[in-house]
This record gives C-alpha cells, sequence and structure tokens, in this order.
C-alpha cells in the first residue's frame, strides 16, 4: 500500500471526520434542512429529533442526563460559557477562581477577563511530571472561591490530572468544579458522575467530528449549577446558549459520540500499543526525554524533547514527511517556547527541541514506522 505524505499525527490539534460521521450529518444540510426549534411542521419536529437522539449519546459518552448538555460552538466557547457564566452569577462579583498555569488558553484566557472585571484568580503551578500538587490547590481555597478549574488532560503532553481528587476537594469546600475534558473525551473513560464534575467542556473536532460544534455538560443536580447566559437571544438550550442549533453539527457530534463510545476500549489498546512502540524506537536513539513519563497520560500521545538536534532545521526537513507539532507558538513574529513545558522545568533550548505526536483511529502501524525512519536518520545526521 503507498503511503499517502504527509503522515498524520497532530491528531490532538484536531481529528479527521470518520466517514460514518461525515455520512450522518449530510442529509441535515438538504433535505433535512428544519430548525430544530420549529414546532409547528414535520420539518422543525425531523430536526428536533435528530438532536434529542444526538444528545442522548452526547451525554451518555460523558455519563450525564441529556438534559445536561448545552451545545456550543466549540470547547472554547464551552469554557468561557462556564467560567463568566458561574463568576457573573454571583451576586457581588467579587469571587475567587483557582486554575492552573498549564491549562488551554480557552481557559487562562477567560480567567484573564475574569480579573480584569474585578474577580481574583489563583494559577497553580505544576510539578515536573505536568501534574498539580493536591496540597497547593487545597491551601488555595479561601472563603470567596467559587470555582476551581482544571483541565482532565493537557493538549500538549497528554497529562491526565487526578480529576476525583480535585472534585473532591472541591465539594468538601462546597466549590463548584469545571473541567475541560476537550482531550479526554471518547478517548478515555470520563464519568460526571463517578469523578463528581459539575462542569465540563468537549469538542466535535476532537473525537472524529466536525469543527464548530461543542457542548458544556452542566450538572443539574447535586448541586444545581447555574449560569449567567453569555449570549442573549431567543433562549434555546433552557436559557443558556441562545442561537439556532447547528443541526448538522449536532448531529455529527452525536454519531462521533457514539462511535467513541463503541470503540474506546480497543482503540486505546491499540493506540497505545502504537506510541509505545514509537516512543521505545526512537529512545534508541538516546538523548531522547519523554515528558511527563511517571505521569499518567493519554493513551495516543507523546511528546518528546530531542537533545543536540536543531529543532528548526528538523520541522523544515522532516515536513514533507510527517505533520506533527512543536511546542512552541509563533505569535506574531518570535517563536514562543510552550509555557506547559516551561513550568514542567524544561529551559527554552530544550522546548525548541520538543515535538508532539498524537496518534488517532486512522493511524497505522506503516505510518508509524515511516515517522520514525523519517525522525531517525533526521536526528542522526544533526548530531553528526
Ligand atoms: C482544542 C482544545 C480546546 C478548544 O476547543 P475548540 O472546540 O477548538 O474551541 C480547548 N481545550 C483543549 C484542552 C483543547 O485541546
Amino acid at each position: 500500500m503507498t503511503l499517502k505524505l504527509p503522515v498524520y499525527l497532530d491528531n490532538n490539534a484536531t481529528t479527521p471526520m470518520d466517514p460514518a460521521v461525515l455520512e450522518e450529518m449530510l442529509p441535515y444540510f438538504s433535505e433535512k434542512f428544519g430548525n430544530a426549534a420549529s414546532r409547528t411542521h414535520s420539518y422543525g419536529w425531523e430536526a428536533e429529533e435528530a438532536v434529542d437522539i444526538a444528545r442522548e449519546n452526547i451525554a451518555s459518552v460523558i455519563g450525564a442526563h441529556p438534559q445536561e448538555i448545552v451545545f456550543t460552538s466549540g470547547a472554547t466557547e464551552a469554557a468561557n460559557l462556564a467560567i463568566k457564566g458561574v463568576w457573573e452569577n454571583n451576586p457581588d462579583q467579587k469571587g475567587h477562581i483557582i486554575t492552573v498555569v498549564s491549562e488551554h488558553k480557552a481557559v487562562l484566557d477567560t480567567c484573564k477577563y475574569i480579573e480584569r472585571k474585578g474577580g481574583s484568580v489563583t494559577y497553580l503551578e505544576i510539578q515536573p511530571n505536568g501534574l498539580v500538587d493536591l496540597n497547593d490547590l487545597e491551601k488555595a481555597i479561601t472563603a470567596q472561591t467559587l470555582l476551581i478549574a482544571v483541565m482532565y488532560a493537557n493538549n500538549e503532553t497528554g497529562v491526565i490530572q487526578p480529576i476525583k481528587a480535585i472534585s473532591a476537594i472541591a465539594k468538601a469546600h462546597g466549590v463548584i468544579f469545571f473541567t475541560d475534558a476537550t482531550q479526554a473525551v471518547g478517548k478515555i473513560p470520563v464519568d460526571v458522575q463517578e469523578d463528581d464534575i459539575d462542569l465540563l467542556a468537549f469538542s466535535a473536532h476532537k473525537l472524529y467530528g466536525p469543527k464548530g460544534v461543542g457542548a458544556l455538560y452542566v450538572r443539574k443536580k447535586n448541586p444545581t449549577v447555574t449560569l449567567t447566559a453569555q449570549i442573549e437571544g431567543g433562549g434555546h438550550e433552557r436559557n443558556m446558549r441562545s442561537g439556532t442549533l447547528n443541526v448538522p453539527g449536532v448531529v455529527a457530534f452525536g454519531k462521533a459520540c457514539e462511535i467513541c463510545g463503541e470503540k474506546m476500549a480497543s482503540e486505546s489498546l491499540r493506540l497505545r500499543s502504537l506510541r509505545d512502540h514509537f516512543e521505545k524506537q526512537l529512545l534508541a536513539l538516546q538523548h531522547i526525554d519523554i515528558n511527563a513519563v511517571t505521569a499518567p497520560r493519554l493513551p495516543h500521545a507523546t511528546n518528546i524533547s530531542f537533545h543536540d538536534i536543531d529543532g528548526e532545521k528538523m520541522i523544515f526537513e522532516a515536513g514533507s514527511d510527517i505533520a506533527f507539532s512543536r511546542s512552541s507558538a509563533c505569535t506574531s513574529a518570535t517563536l514562543e517556547p510552550s509555557y506547559v513545558l516551561k513550568a514542567m522545568g524544561l529551559s527554552n533550548e530544550l522546548i525548541h527541541n520538543t515535538f508532539r505526536f498524537s496518534f488517532g483511529r486512522f493511524s497505522t502501524e506503516q505510518q508509524v514506522d515511516h515517522a520514525v525512519a523519517v525522525i531517525s536518520k533526521i536526528v542522526k545526521e544533526h548530531r553528526g
């Protein structure tokens, strides 16, 4: 079989759509075009029924009730709604929020907004293995603390935080617990009851669905979480997010969650073995660090630092063979080293030689072997 190049190893950035998901959504662009809020004719009923089924499948993948799912444009909007919604719902608008330095920008930048509005935010540091220190968390809680926001799994390193222990601390202090689970849902078991989560953000395009649709889980009982809406309009989504539903997107999100629910167990085993094989081959090159290797990690992702190479050149040389991601982000003209890896204690120099490889449903052994061969050749050349 000929290999299509470059091999896609950036599934944490976005996943390709599953063909079954695309097939499911297509009719909702054409013959089944109804508005799910139209109550007076069959076009509306047909769309509403499809949304109901999708809502059940989406709720089911996180152990929620369908009425606890609020559709959004993605995880960024869901995180905004969770954090601003909780904070604005507290009458004196003075509340305190606790989050972590390694969160996604969707959470960090929303917390910055809260600070500009007069709120206070504690940004917890992380340990060298990427994990939050539970003692630090507990110590940061004050009488004003409204919300704890800690991501389920990190997009750069794959580190899985001790979510159950974190929610237990939040509960013990009567604090609402929000988790950005965008990288975890559909990949590893996530259960809002088991983990005692109050608010959870996730997104279709990270689990083989389309871009532009996501959801916020909002706990209905024990406790009932109430949010201030961030978009005014027709009162859709139980007054929490107005706007006509993206019916094709929601249908696709539902199908994507259904498939993830069916395949998660076998898929995570297969991807873990691909990932472990990949790491093992690269470790043979020596002077390589697998970051956060002592922490619980997502099975399909790895973050690797290569000593004694030129990271810039490696991206350039490998680019036509492998699509992967560098742990630095280009902001305007400068290359910003990853704040996540910085917080884990890596030097700027090493961060420039650090890369993320994330596998997915359509990754094959042949692709992984090709990536290993290309990287090995480049590393050996750089080291002369
Ligand atoms: C991708 C991602 C987001 C943003 O999701 P969108 O749906 O693209 O807005 C937020 N958090 C994490 C951890 C992510 O990986």
